[in-house]
């Protein structure tokens, strides 16, 4: 497992280096939507996440979710250094993000917010993982 990374952008792709043991171990990873686009992204889901009552997915749903996402069989998985990350994110052992052009959301097994995963009504945007079964409301 990743855990300490450094990222760089080259030739239209992500460089991820995991630098936990000292080793260098280098994956390519798709250019994925800018901020502005992740940004109108997550404005749709959580608009829609709202309409629908904010449903909450349980504890194992979300670890599930989380462990197809770091093993994404479209290659989108990122995982996001903490100085990169949002505040409330930061003390987490390891974040990622979905570089798919319709998400990039971050990706984490927890509910702390943004937490894309935890919401039950939400869908993988390549079909992975689908929605959970909702055990209450946000
Ligand atoms: S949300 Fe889907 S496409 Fe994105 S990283 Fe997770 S499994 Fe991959």
């Amino acid at each position: 497992m990743i855990k300490t990374v450094k990222t760089f952008e080259r030739d239209n792709h992500i460089l991820v280096v995991d630098t936990t043991s000292g080793e260098r171990v280098v994956t390519h990873v798709p250019k994925g939507p800018g901020l502005a686009r992740r940004m109108a992204n997550y404005t749709k889901a959580k608009a829609s996440h709202v309409v629908r009552g904010s449903p909450k997915a349980s504890l194992e749903a979300i670890k599930k979710r989380f462990a197809i996402c770091q093993r994404c069989p479209s290659g989108n998985f990122l995982p996001v250094e903490p100085k990169k990350r949002p505040a409330s994110l930061i003390d987490l052992e390891i974040v990622g993000t979905c570089n798919d052009m319709q998400c990039g959301c971050f990706l984490h097994p927890t509910e702390i917010e943004p937490a894309k995963l935890a919401w039950a009504d939400q869908e993988c945007p390549e079909k992975h993982w689908g929605k959970a079964v909702s055990v209450s409301k946000n």
